[in-house]
């Protein structure tokens, strides 16, 4: 599964964050598999109404959504590129992930202390964006000097492009600038695919506010939104500490009530998972038989042998066709066969991209 990982100064709210997610993933795993995840990785269902909806039209043995993994990357501190508090071993884990979850405390609280003094979520959201600026700015610089050579000398005109994509990269981070914002092209990419750049990953911002501001959001999360307005990142408005609460409710009749005594049609966390899931360009098609109703998770703009694949990697090198209802179609008239009577079920060949929620049917060689 995909991974995001949560990242935030000390103090900020990360750790319940991360037990709401892993409660949750708890509570999933005991109702239809196991799972065995290290103590720091909690995998959790993607919530998707459509799969319930599936579920009610097709009334099979069982029912099971895609996933995603978070990591919870605690430690980092300011000085953490230069090694300050293990900062060495955190930035190496930020590298592992997909995604980046970066939570900021917009909560005051006198009894939680902020090593910076007063509350300020846009200082805070700089200090990580330093730190990890910092540790690229080292990785494009030993590769630079790795490269220099022959870029210089050597007549090979990819080296000195990719000596002038790194370059450009050492300058915008020198100017404290992230990578995901330098627009690099497809090609220029490839230059500093190998480095796996902290600030090239895909963001998103977790204001943790009081529970007073969890729909309105307060001060501290409106500045932060507007700190971030040029890079177009999403900020996710909610309370961690409701959502560790209510991810320990076992009772869904209870969870229910809780949630409407806040207000809330849903936990924050749905929120953050789909957002996540939105972040790393990932979309679901769904397989519907008798036996299992299931969610997949493929890239976007994926063709269908590829996402065949991820049912089974035969079915790639086995694809012979695939038929295809697209998701409201198939709620319209109820059935698959009845999209077939309809003339709704399409046959697909190889060349066709697949869409978020399609139902999908391969046929393939083994
Ligand atoms: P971490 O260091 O970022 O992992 O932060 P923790 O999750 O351990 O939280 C630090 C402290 O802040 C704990 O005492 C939490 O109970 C508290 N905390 C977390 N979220 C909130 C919040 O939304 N409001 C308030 N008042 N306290 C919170």
């Amino acid at each position: 599964a995909l991974q995001a990982g949560i990242v935030g100064l000390p103090n900020v709210g990360k750790s319940t964050l991360f037990n709401a997610v892993s409660n949750s993933a708890k509570a999933q795993a005991s109702n239809y598999r196991f799972c065995t995840i290290e103590p720091n990785i909690g995998l959790v269902d993607v919530p998707d109404f459509r799969l319930l909806k599936l579920e009610e039209l097709v009334k099979p043995n069982r029912v099971v959504p895609t996933t995603i993994e978070f990591v919870d990357i605690a430690g980092l501190v300011k000085g953490a590129s230069r090694g300050e508090g293990l900062g060495n071993k955190f930035l190496a884990n930020i590298r592992e992930v997909d995604a980046i979850v970066h939570v900021i405390r917009c909560f005051e609280d006198d009894n939680i202390l902020r090593d910076e003094g007063d509350i300020n979520p846009v200082s805070d959201k700089e200090i990580i964006d330093t730190e990890l600026q910092l540790k690229d700015l080292d990785s494009v610089e030993r590769k630079m000097a790795r490269t220099e050579k022959m870029a210089k000398t050597g007549g090979d005109p990819k080296a000195k492009r990719e000596f002038e994509v790194l370059k450009l990269c050492k300058e915008h981070l020198e100017q404290g600038k992230n990578i995901r914002e330098l627009g690099l092209s497809k090609e220029d990419s490839t230059a500093i695919a190998d480095l796996f750049l902290l600030s090239a990953k895909p963001v998103l911002y977790v204001a943790n506010v009081d529970e007073a501001s969890i729909h309105t959001g307060n001060r501290f999360s409106q500045a932060l939104q507007e700190s971030v307005k040029a890079e177009g990142a999403q900020v996710i408005v909610m309370n961690n500490t409701i959502e560790a609460q209510i991810s320990e409710m076992e009772d869904p009749a209870d969870k229910e009530l809780f949630l409407s005594e806040y207000g809330l049609t849903e936990p924050g966390l749905n929120r953050l998972i789909r957002s996540a899931y939105e972040l790393l360009e990932l979309i679901t098609y769904f397989t519907a038989g008798v036996q299992e109703v299931r969610a997949w998770t493929i890239h976007k703009g994926w063709k269908a042998p590829q996402a065949a694949s991820v049912i089974h990697t035969d079915f790639e090198k086995g694809f012979i066709k695939a038929e295809v209802i697209a998701y409201e179609d198939f709620v319209k008239y109820g059935s698959e066969a009845a999209c077939r009577d309809n003339g709704r079920l399409r046959i697909e060949g190889k060349e066709y991209v697949v869409a978020d929620g399609d139902v999908m049917h391969f046929r393939f060689n083994v």
